[in-house]
């Protein structure tokens, strides 16, 4: 078999096969170097394959494909054949559906039902939306990604969906963690008949291959989703080569209002859902719950009551919410805080601590009794949350400001005229009212403060994949 290929066993002994090298101009290739790294399924510990390791080298290239199909090709498309390819992907994505949902689950941890029922359903939701957009502006010519590993088909889907269909062509690297998806994903692209080095997916580490990019002089804009840290470097980078485009997806710590008024068991059922759905490995995570002190005892009860119900475990079993964090590194970051929060002196409310003797898993865990602490600030993606109360509107809006993040926020209340008027002086990109983490392809998604510059999804989205030009013609 090729060293680009592998042959996978999931839990139920079915087998899949998936490309392992970088996909470049439409090809399976070993790196320039012929380095290669491991990707572990977060639940056994254990490797899955080894997957080729981008160079600088390799950026280069796929950076060359990437400008000459742009040049040659993919820009004198007309948007209805661009589109027809954009929903030919769409359909084989719908035809291997269950492959591709156990390859995401394996790599990334998640469950197979999240996998296939969110993650899957909205990235092909998101191509046929792009599919349907057409160019009123010129592309900007050779665009790049970087995703991180807690959404890994998702982020794909929004970051290929605008730049194709505005007719740009991209190179786009996933992260180390979580490398196999976007390379099954690869492979239908070149079935669905896109022009070689249309699309380029490269495996590979910040560095080299991540920093490559962002210093790339023949790439023209940058669209990146990850930690602020890695954030402020990519847009340092494009300071210091050719000023590409930046747009920049970025972490959160974003708040949950409950007031008096909500209604309390679906006020605990969002709360729950918004901090522990994808195992708290979300940007946009409801990791600060502030509930009005009124009902405040009420709350924590009953969340505690709804979160013992959920089970922890295998991500393939149709009853499990929750599977493993994805790696070891998260895995001790997510215990490092669990372990501040108790030490700054938080009541652990519930869980604290692993989950089983093997494998990433963590408990469900809850925090309550304490504002002024690292757990309040930072953002820990994992399934950690921190409840405090609060008495007035004007209170419990300072203290969701707290923060130097401004991605999501939610309110609960029966009460819509507050809800406005909460939603308005929030400082955040996305206000939930009466539910969280909902997501459409046409709702823009972006933050403020240090969340990130600029937005996806959406019309938006094809502003930031596009340029204006200005002809003026003396006759
Ligand atoms: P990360 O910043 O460590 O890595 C993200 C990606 O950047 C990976 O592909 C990584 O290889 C790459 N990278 C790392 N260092 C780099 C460098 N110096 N130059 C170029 N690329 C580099 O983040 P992560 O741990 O993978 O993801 C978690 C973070 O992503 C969280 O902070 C989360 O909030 C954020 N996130 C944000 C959104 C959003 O839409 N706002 C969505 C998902 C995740």
């Amino acid at each position: 078999m090729s060293p680009n290929e592998a042959t996978i066993t999931l839990p139920n002994n079915k087998t899949i096969k998936t490309p392992t090298g970088l996909f470049i101009n439409n090809e399976f290739v070993d790196s320039v170097d012929g380095k290669r790294f491991e990707t572990i399924n977060p639940v056994t510990e254990k490797i899955i394959t080894t997957v080729a390791e981008a160079s600088e080298k390799d950026v280069d290239i796929a950076v060359d494909a990437a400008e000459k199909a742009f040049n040659e090709a993919w820009r004198y498309f007309t948007g209805v054949q661009r589109c027809k390819l954009l929903n030919k992907l769409a359909d084989l994505m719908e035809r291997d559906l269950d492959e591709l949902a156990a390859l995401e689950s394996l790599d990334n941890g998640k469950t197979y039902k999240e996998s296939k029922e969110t993650d899957l359903s909205m990235s092909i939701e998101v191509y046929r939306y792009y599919a349907g957009c057409y160019t009123r502006h010129e592309p900007i010519g050779v665009c790049a990604a970087i995703i991180p590993w807690n959404f890994p088909l998702m982020m794909q889907a929004w970051k290929l969906g605008p730049a194709l269909a505005c007719g740009n062509t991209i190179v786009l690297k996933t992260s180390e963690y979580t490398p196999l998806t976007a390379l099954k994903v690869a492979a239908l692209i070149k079935e669905a008949g896109f022009p070689k080095g249309v699309v380029n997916i490269l495996s590979g580490y910040g560095k080299p291959a991540g920093s490559a990019m962002a210093y790339h002089m023949k790439i023209d804009k940058i669209a990146f989703t990850g930690s602020t840290v890695t954030g402020k470097y990519i847009l340092k980078a494009s300071s210091e080569s050719n000023l590409k485009k930046v747009t920049l997806e970025l972490g959160g710590k974003s708040p949950n209002i409950i007031l008096a008024d909500a209604d309390l068991e679906e006020a605990v059922k969002w709360a729950h859902s918004g901090i522990f759905f994808n195992h708290g490995q979300c940007c946009c995570a409801g990791s600060r719950v502030y509930v009005e002190n009124s009902v405040y005892n009420k709350f924590i009860n009953k969340f505690k009551e709804h979160t013992e119900k959920m089970k922890v475990g295998d991500p393939f079993e149709n009853d499990t919410y929750q599977g493993p964090v994805v790696s070891k590194i998260q895995f001790d970051r997510v215990m490092g805080y669990i372990e501040t929060g108790k030490k700054e002196g938080a009541t652990c409310l519930m869980g604290g601590d692993r989950h089983g003797k093997e494998g990433y898993f963590i408990k469900p865990t809850i925090f309550t009794d304490k504002e002024e602490m690292t757990i309040m600030q930072e953002e820990i993606f994992g399934p950690v949350v921190a409840i405090s109360k609060f008495n007035t509107i004007e209170e419990v809006i300072e203290k969701a400001h707290m923060t130097t993040y401004g991605l999501a926020a939610a309110v609960f209340t029966k009460d819509v005229s507050r809800a406005i008027k909460i939603s308005n002086e929030l400082k955040a990109g996305t206000v939930w009212v009466n539910l969280y983490n909902t997501f459409d392809s046409y709702s823009p998604f972006g933050g403020f403060k240090q969340s990130g510059i600029g937005r996806e999804l959406g019309k938006y989205a094809l502003k930031e994949y596009t340029q204006v030009k200005t002809v003026q013609i003396n006759l």
